[in-house]
């Protein structure tokens, strides 16, 4: 038997109206505040990735699905969102709307990693990007947008911690400062780090190797190097937050995976599962980078597949339901099979969740079939129903019976507003 590829997964239909039910509570947040959706396609000219996330990331140098296409391009599967939304948005020339342009994304990204709990090959981000201010309130609006995300989701073990990275101007000194700590023991370093040390420095300290991890405690911290400008922008998207009551902690030592980011950089993470649930920062960079003008933006993403497991720990009494059917038609006899289509059909015109049967068996078995689906009504039609277009309806809750009219609008008014007998 064929298998699905390592680190893919299949989400079947008992699972997922929970995420759906996700997709649809986040567009609901994101069009709260005005932003709208972007699709962008799944693969990318390799280059993009190259220039935008960063050609010393584990994500450019280990992750990424490459190959040549059969018109020898290098194409790569999207390992993240943000670089092909800032793509669409200067090859769109999205830079002449009114700013700033607020978008969302939910889409499936491709890295090869080590699959393991919550990390997988194909796995489903959930995002958001604000392209044109660089006003501390835009980080503030972000990480609002994110903590409400995450609150909506009733998931308490989920922490915020934020940092700063400065920008190219503080990181200079801080690089130098750095290459001298890490350069005391570079030897040890595992072989990426070494390669990563004249080029990018601060990725060292991202690096997930524990001999790396460990020769890197002590090392300076780019919170004592920011420059003016940057200091007094995270001072006031601190203060913005307090007096907003959003709670989070200050984490030093947060560089993200990612080198486009700048300045503000966040993480929401599950205290209990010890992963990160939703991240992201500014990217004060990234539009020049990647051929636009010199325009600030910010973004996140949420990791939909972690944020699933996180949500149905605290919502195992199933706030989520999956839809219930709402009336099962069943039928005895071929003129009754005509008159329940046109009835089912009427009916979901109407909005209702309508089944009948389809594979001409017998009542009992009909009826069977519509228990176990958890029907929430059930009528009968035969001979003497349809000449006397009158019908009893069945609340299989508590086998209720009542006899009303056979007809569409009376069924869905029965079902909408049913009231125990008196
Ligand atoms: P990590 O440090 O966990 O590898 P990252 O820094 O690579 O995360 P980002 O690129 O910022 O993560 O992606 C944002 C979010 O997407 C992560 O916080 C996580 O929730 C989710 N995510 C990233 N990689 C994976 C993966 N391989 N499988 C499932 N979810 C993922
Ligand atoms: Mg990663």
């Amino acid at each position: 038997m064929i298998q699905k590829p390592k680190g893919t997964r299949d989400i079947l239909p008992s699972e997922t109206f929970k995420w759906q039910y996700v997709e649809k509570k986040a567009q609901e947040i994101f069009e709260n505040y005005g932003y709208k959706q972007i699709r962008v396609p799944v693969f990318e000219s390799t280059e993009l990735f190259e220039r935008g996330v960063g050609d010393t990331t584990d994500v450019v140098q280990k992750e990424m699905y490459t190959f040549e296409d059969k018109g020898g391009r290098s194409i790569t599967l999207r390992p993240e969102g943000t670089a092909g939304v800032v793509r669409a948005y200067i090859e769109n020339g999205m830079s002449s709307l009114p700013s700033p342009i607020k978008l969302w994304y939910a889409m499936p990204m491709y890295r090869y990693e080590n699959v393991q709990k919550g990390r997988f090959r194909e796995f489903r981000q959930i995002g958001a990007e604000m392209i044109g201010s660089q006003s501390y309130l835009a980080d503030v609006e972000i990480i609002t947008m994110a903590s409400q995300l995450i609150n909506d989701f009733n998931i308490p073990d989920v922490e915020l911690n934020i940092n700063s990275i400065g920008c190219p101007v503080c990181r200079a000194k801080y690089q130098t400062a750095l290459k001298e700590f890490i350069g005391k023991n570079l030897e040890e370093y595992c072989n990426t780090c070494k390669t990563r040390f004249e080029k990018n420095p601060m990725r060292i300290l991202d690096c997930k190797e524990k001999r790396c991890k460990e020769l890197n405690q002590g090392a300076p911290v780019i919170l004592d190097f920011l420059c003016e400008e940057c200091s007094t922008h995270f001072e006031n998207v601190k203060s913005m937050l307090n007096k907003l009551g959003i709670k989070y902690k200050i984490d030093s030592s947060i560089v993200r995976g990612l080198d486009y980011y700048t300045k503000t950089v966040f993480e929401f993470i599950s205290k209990t599962e010890g992963y990160t649930v939703l991240a992201g920062g500014r990217y004060d960079g990234l539009v020049q980078e990647l051929g636009g003008q010199p325009t600030p933006a910010i973004g996140f993403a949420m990791g939909e597949d972690r944020l699933i497991d996180v949500f149905e720990k605290y919502n195992r009494e199933n706030r989520v339901r999956e839809r219930k059917t709402d009336l099962y038609i069943a039928t005895i006899g071929e003129e009754s099979i005509d008159f329940a289509l046109k009835l089912a059909l009427e009916l979901r015109q109407l909005g209702l969740y309508v089944e009948t049967d389809i594979c001409q068996r017998s009542l009992k078995s009909q009826l069977k079939y519509a228990d176990k689906q958890n029907t929430r009504y059930t009528i009968v039609l035969g001979e003497d129903e349809i000449k006397n277009k009158i019908v009893k309806i069945k609340r299989m809750r508590n086998g209720e019976e009542k006899e009303i009219k056979l007809d569409a609008n009376e069924i869905r008014q029965i079902i909408r507003y049913w009231r125990p007998r008196q």
